[in-house]
């Protein structure tokens, strides 16, 4: 029988006798490292749902949280932008210091194995592990020591952090430190989607997965899956109510559904819709509470460094002080008041000279939703009513505008109202139900796109996510020549290959893809993806680029949209747009039934 917790031993002076106390239980890492190793091996989201809620049976409800950010590979919610990201070489250093092996042998072992958790497994399986005061390896050390070296600052913080992680590597064994490593060099591919964790929170601590989708309410307004896991531990579904929208809790985005045609429209929503602008920037969600400031990007990152200008605007924008808002940045040209393309904005995504950058690439704030306002959620209010609370709110002028919208009566409405948004530089329309409260976290039909692109070739530009690489040869050898793309399956959260693409990168994108994808080169094909075709390379699944095409075919070589025997659907003549979307993470890609939709609509227009 496995020792699954530490019980600390303290003495109590008043009847100097030592009494047990079992203040809080803590699970030893080991147990962790064990289940990690074993959800490494399988591709099969039941198995990998299992093995987590035999976990979570096991943690204290106070630690269940560390747990759920430590399988994600992360500390925090991604909106409180604590990086774990610990480089390769600090790594290096801080193994030799518990090993006391040369990081020249370190280095070897690394270029041998392909992974440095690995490496330091085989070396430290070589030290002696008997010391005598080793302290206890429990997650909850592993998760804090972690924590804490995220935040160290200053001059002295390199060697503050090699401290930190060799004090753990000193005492653990030499599976925990492939863990403890994977962790640290964020390389640890599980493969597991937040639905998945969702859904072995749900078994493990109601009985039910189908209790997923309160999870999942939860989730979608307080972007933190540990504390979603905290909460329904300790007190069940009831507890989830507590989930409220707040300021500085970003809010997941509500998506929409793709149409061809104006007159698509009219059929899906009858008469009396809205129709706006659909502005080609960066969505912000933006947060004003207690005089301050934050803006949340659409992958739900904290931005708010990048939008300077934006929040010091804010007071005079809004006449709340107290509200959550949804608009798109839009770069522009301020002589001219013309719209220039969404790259512009990627200036700002800088650490140095960014005032500059925020100067030279002015941005102008389309309005378009409001999600809270004065205390109060308007996620459950209609579209009806948040529009005219928008309209209410937001003062014009300066950088701010609210998206231009029509109440839609005919075609010729639709036909007209795309035409002036077209002419105004946009890509097109979102098509909204008056009646429709705000879905956070959904892509339905209650807002719909239209796009101008829609009307020729394949339909759409696809957002694809980049999972493998062949090597260029000639002028591109050096760099990858092809690149392997995949769309996303939400129902199986699988990444399924869809095509090849060598055609429309120029010198620079394919420098700029190699410099992004080296970071992510895996040892084996990640658990998350399924291709027949063999890549040279395989990838994390995270980069998404942007293609168009100029059909979608079936095709028995790749499985988007396979079912067993069936073919799958691959893409004609694709052409990389130049577009990288790093506003997007892989699961917000192009998935299989937009292709599927993409194609039956493209059947009925030949
Ligand atoms: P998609 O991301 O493909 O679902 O398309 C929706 C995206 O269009 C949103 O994420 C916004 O960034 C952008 N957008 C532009 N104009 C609007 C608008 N009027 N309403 C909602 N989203 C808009």
């Amino acid at each position: 029988m496995i020792q699954y917790y530490v019980i600390s031993i303290q003495p109590n002076l008043e009847n100097q006798s030592f009494m047990l106390i079992l203040s809080s239980l803590y699970m030893l890492f080991s147990i962790l490292a064990e289940s990690l190793a074993k959800m490494e091996e399988t591709t099969k989201r039941l198995e990998l749902t299992s093995i987590m809620v035999d976990i979570f049976k096991q943690v204290s409800p106070d630690h269940i949280a560390e747990i759920v950010y430590l399988l994600q590979g992360k500390v925090r919610p991604d909106y409180e932008g604590v990086e774990v990201g610990v480089a390769e070489k600090m790594a290096i250093r801080a193994i030799a210091k518990s090993s006391g092996t040369s990081q020249a042998a370190i280095q070897a072992k690394y270029v041998e194995t392909g992974d440095l958790g690995e490496a330091a497994s085989h070396i430290l399986e070589k030290k002696s592990q008997t010391t005598l005061f080793a302290q206890e390896v429990t997650v909850d050390r592993v998760y804090n020591t972690i924590l804490k070296m995220a935040q160290v600052e200053g001059s002295r913080s390199q060697d503050m952090k090699i401290k930190y992680i060799s004090s753990l590597l000193n005492d653990a064994s030499p599976t925990e430190a492939r863990f403890i490593l994977k962790i640290l060099l964020g390389s640890m591919r599980l493969g597991v989607a937040e639905n998945t964790i969702m859904d072995a929170l749900a078994e493990a601590y109601t009985g039910e997965r189908a209790n997923r989708i309160l999870l999942e309410e939860a989730y979608n307004v307080s972007s933190d899956l540990g504390r979603v896991a905290h909460t329904t531990a300790k007190y069940g579904l009831e507890g989830l109510k507590s989930f409220k929208v707040t300021p500085f809790s970003p809010i997941r985005p509500m998506l929409a559904e793709r149409i061809r045609t104006e007159s698509d429209a009219l059929s899906k929503m009858g008469v009396g819709f809205a129709a706006e602008y659909k502005l080609d920037g960066e969505r912000v969600q933006i947060h004003m509470a207690d005089g301050h400031v934050e803006v949340f990007s659409r992958k739900l990152e904290r931005i708010t460094e990048y939008y300077l200008d934006v929040i010091e605007a804010m007071p005079d924008i809004s006449k709340s002080s107290n509200i959550i808002l949804e608009a798109e940045a839009v770069p522009i040209n301020t002589e001219t008041g013309e719209f220039l393309p969404f790259q512009n904005i990627m200036h700002r995504r800088r650490k140095h000279g960014l005032e500059k950058a925020i100067s030279d690439y002015p941005v102008v704030v389309n309005f378009f939703d409001i999600l809270y306002v004065d205390d109060q959620s308007f996620l459950d209010e209609v579209y009806e009513k948040r529009r005219q609370m928008l309209q209410y709110v937001i003062k014009e002028g300066g950088i701010a505008r609210l998206v231009p919208m029509m109440i839609i009566k005919t075609e010729a409405d639709i036909v007209e109202f795309m035409e002036s948004s077209v002419n105004a530089g946009c890509e097109g329309l979102m098509v909204k139900a008056t009646d429709s409260i705000y879905r956070a976290g959904s892509r339905g039909s209650q807002w719909l796109k239209l796009k101008q692109d829609y009307q020729k070739g394949v339909g759409d530009t696809l957002d694809l996510v980049v999972i493998g690489a062949f090597y260029g040869k000639g002028r591109r050898a050096g760099t990858y020549g092809t690149l392997l793309l995949a769309t996303y399956d939400d129902a199986q959260d699988m990444f399924l290959s869809i095509c090849k693409v060598g055609s429309g990168f120029k010198d620079e994108d394919l420098d700029t893809l190699y410099q992004i994808l080296n970071e992510k080169i895996l040892t084996k094909v990640d658990l998350r993806v399924d291709s027949i075709m063999e890549a040279d390379v395989w990838f994390a699944p995270e980069l998404v680029i942007e293609v168009v095409a100029a059909e979608i075919t079936r095709s028995p070589i790749h499985t988007t949209g396979k079912a067993d025997g069936d073919s799958g659907f691959a893409l004609r003549f694709p052409r990389f747009t130049g577009r990288i979307r790093v506003d997007k993470s892989a699961e917000q890609a192009s998935t299989a039934e937009e292709i599927l939709t993409l194609y039956n609509g493209q059947a009925k227009s030949y």
